[in-house]
């Protein structure tokens, strides 16, 4: 049985005539560069963030990138995140001259280990982003206490947790900003690039506006130097068909694990995910730790299930952060992650049959090593 990580084609055919319809109205209406269905797509999303506001932008490091300079972040700031991210949120603190600084992950949830952030802080230290990484919302609670008593903001990175909750409170609507991408393979996925930053902060979504929109306060009226990172409208469109869709492939995606969950739990050698007593996981990703983590990939591939790896390499120890100057062994949790954490297939069309498919040839894997 062939099990692909992720399908995105499956998702496309059942989607097919509304997504027609949507691109059509745009085509119709030429409103292809922000426009009518940006702002429509935007209002819906706050709405579903529960958020004053939304401004649809490029992509999701557009949407950290530009937040963060909202929020006043440059040169000589120190902007504190995890190493175990996609490397975008260190590249947008560094877009704004800022410097990144990483505190490690917990163990259980893989997010910002809150008791670790404190030690962190400096007199620099401007913003914190912790990332809501596989779908499940870091501590937020003791992130935002330790940011309020430092007086720095928070910016959350999303990015992989559209619908994710923390005590009932969904994903972005918590810091000063919230972060999303919506990158074709993420839980909302567009048909191209596009992100966009929630916040109930009208200063700060104004600012994010202008500065996406190359700091105009009205057409050549540039009030200050901004940048092109507008959203185009065919995502927007495509995005609010998808946002219907939303919660349901939440649930979907719940159920998947689930059943994961119940085949997985107790084998041997295997930690699977945990769900936090605070949370709803919306399991973007569906993480195993596992110590012959390469032998299993391979081992997996040979019958036909496609596994990824998320990340690799922590940030703190890429090639572009070097001079940072962080070293093997400064984060041991995220060490430990990057080294023995395979990423299971999982989307919300996957069936139970692949899932009962890929659990028996993890249990053979475990058989014969
Ligand atoms: C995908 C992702 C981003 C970047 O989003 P793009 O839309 O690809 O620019 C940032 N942070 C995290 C955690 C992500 O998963």
């Amino acid at each position: 049985m062939k099990v692909p990580f992720l399908d995105l084609k499956v998702q496309y055919a059942a989607l097919k005539n509304e997504i027609s319809v949507a691109l059509q109205q745009v085509l119709d209406k030429t409103a292809f560069a922000g426009g009518y269905f940006v702002e429509k797509f935007e209002t819906e999303f706050a709405a579903f963030c529960t958020c004053k506001y939304a401004a649809g932008v490029g992509s999701g490091t557009d949407a950290l990138w530009l937040a963060l300079l909202a929020l006043g972040v440059e040169p000589g700031d120190e902007v504190i995140t995890v190493p175990n991210t996609f490397i975008a949120t260190a590249e947008a603190i560094s877009f704004c001259g800022a410097k990144p600084v990483f505190v490690d992950i917990d163990e259980n949830t893989y997010n910002m280990d809150a008791a670790k952030l404190e030690q962190a802080i400096t007199a620099k230290t401007k913003a914190i982003i912790p990332v809501h990484l596989y779908g499940q919302m870091a501590d937020m609670d003791s992130i935002m206490t330790i940011a309020q008593k430092h007086n720095v903001i928070v910016i959350e990175d999303a990015s992989q947790a559209h619908g994710a909750e923390y005590k009932g409170k969904p994903a972005g609507s918590i810091g000063d900003a919230g972060c999303f991408s919506f990158y074709p393979g993420k839980n909302l996925g567009a048909y191209g690039e596009a992100g966009a930053v929630v916040t109930n902060n009208a200063d700060t979504a104004g600012k994010i506006k202008m500065i996406r929109d190359h700091g105009q306060s009205k057409k050549y009226h540039h009030a200050m130097i901004g940048w092109n990172a507008r959203m185009d409208g065919l995502q927007g469109a495509v995005l609010s068909v998808k946002l219907q869709h939303l919660p349901a492939w939440s649930r979907a995606r719940r159920e998947n694990a689930q059943v994961y969950n119940e085949l997985l739990e107790g084998v041997n050698g295997i930690v699977i995910p945990q769900e936090a007593d605070y949370a709803k996981h919306v399991y973007h990703i569906y993480p195993i730790l596992i110590r012959q983590r390469d032998r299993l990939i391979e081992y997996l591939a040979q019958k036909e299930i496609s596994c990824g790896i998320h990340y690799p390499i922590p940030v703190h120890l890429t090639e572009a952060y070097k001079a940072l100057g962080y070293k093997k062994g400064d984060f041991p949790v995220t060490e430990k992650c990057a080294d023995q954490l395979v990423s299971l297939p999982m989307f919300p069309e996957l069936s139970k049959e692949q899932i009962i498919y890929v659990n028996q040839e993890i249990k053979n894997f475990l058989q014969q090593a």
